[in-house]
């Protein structure tokens, strides 16, 4: 079963927020106008009251021309002189029983509900106005009473009532019309809604069907940008990985590709050997074997190289201790003497602690004075130094051999990159440099190199403090030269 898409769910939390605003909007609407419609009543009761009492006060008996005689008579006046409104009705008692009724254009006739004139007669009792409710069977009343006396023994009530329940029909009548068209406001704000939805949502339907498309052999697909919003932020941050995908995909592609020649050329060498080798002749045997473990020990050379290379971007590839640069560097040039008689000379001298890691950092050193040595002349000068500023340290290693030549500057620290096809081969494998770089990079910093051709190079590795973060290091991959991804060989 298909799981809800976010459309759905978008438009279902859009819809009920909808119902829910319109819900209380209509109820808060219903409650002011019903209290509205209470307070008319009550105002059109407490009118009538006053009428009677200004009639009882003051008002003359129509027939006599006198003031009222019996309180039946100004009852009976009452009755005739006030006009109801739709819902109202009347009702006249005399000496506690039931003495007028209201006018026959009069439409609720208060003496046809039992109920209420029994509770009426009830109250016929007790001596002061009164505003009440009563509920029937048939309907619900709001009603005032007014008993009158006139002279020592003559008791009426004037009883007008209306009819709420109907009041309040007209009322929900209006609110029944609203409901109605509420429920259609809701059918078309879904409809809209689904449409807006789903155009918003667009860029995140092309997201799934472009992930859908994407496998490791075709990684070349994008999704058009649209817009500048947080979606084709998105948008651009998909892009952005599945480039980086792609390219880590591609020199994954070109290292096990280098990888793959670099080892066939031993092993043809090897096989080619061996097969023409003559078993019964113990020169050639020995000769051969001379050869293939030639070939052996530099094939484990580049095993080992490519493993440093493969353990680079894990953590624990560098170990950081604080070591004093200037005993280091005079290591480094002890051990590089003995590479090759040169003129070892020492630049400079970190006086001060830093922490990197001696081994890996010794490694990267003798790694740039063997090439120094190895694209230098006899007798040349190789000079190598060290220098600390506030978070930085540099460690170099300058020669006046061949020098570079500058198309080639850019990509030399690329895997199984070498330069200067016209020199002849020096038996490198072109991961030295490589390596350099990983080494500088795992320390936060990065590998340089100055040269002119033909009069030397300065190859310099920076390195920086770990950042206060526990020291998270940039992907290998972020500090290797641009070129890296179309590396050239050279055999
Ligand atoms: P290799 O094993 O071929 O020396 P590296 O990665 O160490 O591989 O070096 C890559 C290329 O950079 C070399 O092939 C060489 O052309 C160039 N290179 C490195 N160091 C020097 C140097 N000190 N002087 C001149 N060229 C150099």
């Amino acid at each position: 079963m298909r799981a809800t898409t976010v459309r759905s769910r978008v438009l279902a939390a859009m819809l009920l927020l909808c119902a829910f605003g319109l819900l209380i909007a209509g109820l808060t609407a219903y409650g002011l106008e019903r209290s509205k419609v209470d307070a008319r009543i009550d105002d059109s009761l407490v009118r009538s009251v006053t009428s009677l009492r200004d009639l009882a006060s003051s008002g003359l008996d129509p027939e006599t021309g006198q003031p009222f005689t019996t309180a039946s008579s100004l009852v009976y006046t009452a009755i005739q002189r006030t006009i109801p409104s739709p819902n109202e009705g009347m009702i006249g008692y005399a000496q506690g029983h039931v003495r007028w009724y209201a006018p026959e254009a009069v439409a609720l006739r208060l003496e046809e509900d039992e109920a209420f004139v029994e509770h009426l007669s009830t109250l016929q009792a007790s001596g002061s106005a009164l505003l009440q409710g009563f509920t029937s069977e048939t309907t619900e009343y709001r009603f005032a009473a007014v008993p009158v006396t006139v002279g020592p023994d003559e008791t009426g009530t004037f009883v007008i009532a209306y009819d709420r329940s109907a009041e309040l029909a007209a009322l929900s009548g209006t609110f029944r019309t609203y409901a109605v068209v509420a429920v259609i406001a809701l059918v078309l704000i879904g409809l809209v809604g689904w449409l807006l939805a789903g155009r918003f949502l667009a860029p995140i339907r092309r997201l799934r069907d472009t992930a859908q498309q994407i496998s490791e052999s075709d990684l070349s697909t994008r999704i058009p940008v649209q817009g500048n919003d947080d979606l084709s932020d998105l948008t651009r941050t998909f892009n952005d990985m599945v480039e980086r995908l792609e390219r880590s995909f591609v020199s994954q592609r070109q290292l096990l590709d280098d990888v793959g020649h670099e080892l066939r050329t031993p092993l043809t060498i090897i096989g080619g050997h061996l097969e023409v080798m003559d078993r019964h002749d113990p020169v050639d045997v020995i000769a051969t074997r001379e050869i293939a473990l030639d070939e052996i020990s530099r094939m484990s050379r580049l095993v080992d190289d490519l493993m440093t290379l493969a353990t680079a971007d894990r953590p624990d590839f560098v170990r950081r201790d604080y070591v004093d640069l200037g005993r280091l560097t005079d290591d480094v040039l002890d051990k590089a003497r003995a590479l090759a008689p040169r003129n070892w000379v020492v630049d400079a001298r970190a006086e001060l602690p830093f922490p990197l890691d001696s081994q890996r950092i010794t490694q990267a050193w003798l790694q740039l004075a063997s090439n120094a040595v190895k694209y230098s002349a006899d007798g040349s000068t190789i000079a190598v130094g060290s220098a600390v500023a506030l978070d930085e340290a540099r460690i170099w290693v300058r020669d006046d051999g061949i020098g570079i030549a500058p198309h080639d500057l850019g990509r030399i620290f690329g895997r199984f990159v070498r330069a200067g096809s016209g020199t002849p081969d020096r038996g490198g494998r072109g991961l030295g440099l490589a390596i350099v770089a990983a080494i500088a990079a795992a320390h936060n910093g990065s590998a340089e190199v100055e040269s002119t051709e033909g009069a030397g190079s300065t190859f310099t590795v920076t390195l920086r403090r770990q950042p206060p973060d526990l020291g998270a290091r940039l992907p290998l991959e972020l500090s290797r030269p641009v070129h890296d991804n179309h590396l050239e060989r050279h055999l």
